[in-house]
């Protein structure tokens, strides 16, 4: 597979500047990111819309990459693989990036680095059922999450008995003096016994195992809004994965699967419903009761109506909360041929048919078409 040019994928000209290149990026990376996007290849899209950025926004890369091409990052880690595998973007920090898209930016893409660096966790995604009515209305669900919360046996110490670290006597580095060549200098590490803490304790405490925060599985509530359909992701912030050494949550996406309803139809905002009616109400005209979201209504139907008239209620369709729109409702005629007669209707029927019923313009035209074409 010949790897695409990364001025090409990323849309932007040879000598664009570092300002294009990043906007160029933003807009790319907010439409393919994985969490968000629909498109089916999401996610080989934004890795190579990533790769591309890690070169063209290091301007030695950059340089590197305009004298040789992709030739320039072969070799190394890539071992001359397919595809972007072997790429290695360790060390490269989207976290300026990401702040505005998406809040601060942690898991799913990490760059395989392991440090005592405090690490946002990871977003996780939740699918969530909802009957048509709850989807249509909003409502409100309880949901079972893990939250990472401080040990309530330490009050998130780690530990009883606290005493200062005799080590570090309190100060959680160690200083010392190195001598060489040049002169003596004084480097200070962190203190190996307390690990920069400063305290240490007479007994680690056994519910939390000295980490000073637990993992409860709690309730919480979620408010969904009026009008999502199915594939609509719902973001709850700080609910996903706990964070490591310090960092903040991930986020919790919930995806919602609306359940059909036996006669409404959605589509999008707009609902539809298929009204049954009889041959003698098509033909004299009627009113009928119509049910709508929001209680029944009465519809008069003209006479000469035919299967697949439409009919909108405007305004009685979903009242979408996310977008604040506001859809319609629709009522399809179908004209229902009985199928089971007493003598009485047959009768009627053919003393009917015996009248001019014929006259009509779509009918001769069809009639002389049979003729013609025999
Ligand atoms: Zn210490
Ligand atoms: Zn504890």
């Amino acid at each position: 597979m010949d790897k695409k040019d990364y001025y090409e994928v990323l849309g932007v000209s040879k000598n664009a500047s570092q300002d294009e290149i990043k906007s160029a990026f933003r807009k790319l990376a907010k439409k393919y990111h994985p969490d968000v996007s629909k498109e089916a290849d999401a996610e080989a899209k934004f890795k190579e819309i990533q790769e591309a950025y890690s070169v063209l926004s290091d301007e030695t890369k950059r340089q590197q990459y305009d004298q040789f091409g992709h030739a320039a990052f072969q070799g190394g880690g890539a071992g001359g693989a397919g595809g972007f595998g072997g790429f290695d973007f360790s060390g490269f920090d989207y976290g300026d990036i990401f702040d505005n898209i998406f809040g601060s930016f942690g898991g799913g893409f990490s760059s395989g680095r392991s440090s005592s660096r405090a690490r946002r966790g990871s977003d996780t995604l939740m699918q969530m059922k909802l009957s048509f009515e709850e989807a249509v209305f909003g409502c409100k669900k309880t949901i079972r999450v893990d939250v990472v919360e401080e040990c309530s046996e330490c009050d998130g110490k780690g530990g009883f008995g606290e005493t200062t670290c005799d080590k570090c006597h309190g100060s959680g580095t160690i200083t010392s003096e190195q001598h060489t060549i040049f002169g003596s200098f004084l480097s200070k590490t962190t203190c190996t016994k307390c690990g920069g803490a400063g305290k240490t304790y007479d007994r680690t405490c056994s519910h939390c195992h000295g980490k000073g925060s637990v993992k409860n599985n709690k309730e919480i509530e979620v408010k969904v809004p009026a009008g999502v359909d199915t594939g609509t992701r719902l973001k709850l912030s700080g609910k996903g994965s706990a964070g490591a050494n310090g960092g903040p949550n991930g986020d919790l996406y919930i995806e919602f699967n609306v359940a059909e309803h036996e006669f409404f139809v959605r589509d999008e905002n707009d609902i539809y419903i298929e009204a049954p009616i009889t041959i003698t109400e098509a033909v004299l005209g009627c009113k009928k009761e119509i049910p709508t979201l929001y209680g029944n209504v009465t519809l008069t139907i003209p006479a000469g109506s035919e299967s697949g008239d439409k009919h909108r209620i405007k305004g009685k369709g979903i009242n979408n909360e996310a977008t604040r729109r506001k859809g319609d409702m629709y009522i399809v005629l179908k004209i229902v041929t009985p199928k089971k007669l007493t003598k009485e209707q047959k009768r009627l029927l053919e003393e009917l048919n015996e009248t001019n019923l014929a006259d009509d313009n779509d009918i001769k035209n069809f009639t002389r078409f049979v003729r013609e074409n025999d």
